[in-house]
């Protein structure tokens, strides 16, 4: 469906994601939009169609998703009660009883995940729109390593040091420590939604906080000082509170 969206601006002469960038400087500047006003209107309108529309399909799939997890919990635990009633026969091992109970725990967190996705969908498309928009523009201008780019819609740091996904759990405690809060993550890692649009996002997560607000900026300065790469994001999806966002990791690039 995205790619059906893109594709149809695309034949218009103008690609979605240059279509963004405009929007964002035309809505930063009254001036401008007053001369420009018929085009960057419509512009608008439809950026914020494109979200409203992507979160939609996003929502229904997931919901889709949701349906086959439930099934998948049903049979796992028909499975088990069978299982429980071959070990009290002493039919099967405990290993086996273990493997089926391990089956539904596994059913259910799948459903945890997929519910957890529901909740924050709106924030999931509005980062990897933005990210997508970033990923067009930054593919032309390569980093040298432990340099800092500002633009208008963003903050890019290459950083120097090594980084995996795996290391999260160091900013996370540093902002717990500071804040006494949890880190706020609306994304973390690959998900059903950088599949679609052919994000690789496996060592990456986004973090919800405004770069230009107190706490945004702490964390950057601690990004920073531990060489650890970013890309902050200040914009926002027009019309929507959803978008500013600390992205942790290396860009996403497509595949
Ligand atoms: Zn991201």
């Amino acid at each position: 469906m995205i790619l059906a969206i893109i594709h149809k601006v695309r034949s218009n002469g103008l690609p979605l994601l240059v279509a963004v960038a405009l929007l964002f400087q035309v809505d930063a500047n009254a001036q401008t939009r007053k001369r420009t006003e018929t085009r960057p209107a419509n512009e608008l309108s439809r950026l914020r169609e494109d979200f409203i529309k992507a979160t939609k399909d996003y929502k229904t799939s997931l919901a889709k998703l949701l349906a086959i997890y439930e099934r998948n919990v049903s049979s796992s635990e028909e499975k088990l009660v069978q299982a429980q009633k071959l070990f009290a026969e002493g039919l099967i091992s405990r290993n086996q009883l273990v493997e089926a109970e391990t089956a539904v725990a596994a059913a259910k967190g799948k459903i945890n995940e997929a519910q957890s996705q529901m909740a924050n969908a709106d924030t999931q498309i509005a980062d990897t729109m933005l990210e997508a928009q970033a990923e067009a523009q930054m593919s032309r201008t390569p980093l040298r390593k432990g340099s800092l780019v500002r633009t208008t819609s963003y903050i890019r740091f290459s950083g120097a040091g090594t980084w995996a996904l795996s290391d999260a759990w160091r900013v996370q405690r540093f902002f717990q420590d500071s804040f006494k809060r949890q880190l706020p993550v609306g994304v973390f890692g690959q998900g059903a939604i950088h599949d679609r649009w052919r994000l690789d996002h496996r060592n990456a997560m986004d973090v919800s906080l405004h770069p230009d607000a107190p706490e945004g900026q702490l964390l950057m300065n601690y990004l920073r000082a531990n060489g650890i790469p970013f890309l902050a994001f200040r914009t926002a999806i027009p019309g929507t509170a959803t978008g500013p966002h600390i992205h942790v990791g290396r860009p996403s690039h497509r595949f």
